[in-house]
């Protein structure tokens, strides 16, 4: 796998043949950017994508919110409200979990 490159200034980090003069994020000139190890590389993509699959468990989660909410708009009978309240106090729980580890992927530079 191909090395990264990370702006020394901002943190922001780019395939090598995507980097352009200066930094995207910032503006600061290619010179500032580092070339990461191999083993850095390659946990900032596993990283990548494992937070990517939380914002898709996040944006479910959001969906199944919506779905329920139009369950128990309908208002069929009792179980039927009963069983949407229960998915919407489910998606939250999965919501709140995958934001809980997105945050602390945040803190420890995994992303
Ligand atoms: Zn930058």
């Amino acid at each position: 796998m191909e090395r990264l490159m990370k702006c020394g200034v901002c943190g922001y980090t780019t395939q090598k043949e995507a980097l352009g003069e200066n930094c995207p994020k910032c503006g600061a000139p290619r010179e500032k950017f580092i070339e990461l190890s191999e083993e850095t590389s390659d946990k900032i993509r596993k990283a990548d994508a494992t937070n990517d699959l939380h914002m898709d468990i996040i944006n479910l989660a959001m969906a199944i919110e919506e779905l329920a909410n139009e369950g128990i708009e309908l208002d069929l009978d009792p179980g039927c409200v009963d069983a949407f309240e229960k998915a919407i106090q489910a998606a939250w729980e999965m919501k709140q979990i995958s934001k809980a580890e997105l945050a602390i992927h945040m803190n420890k530079n995994k992303w």
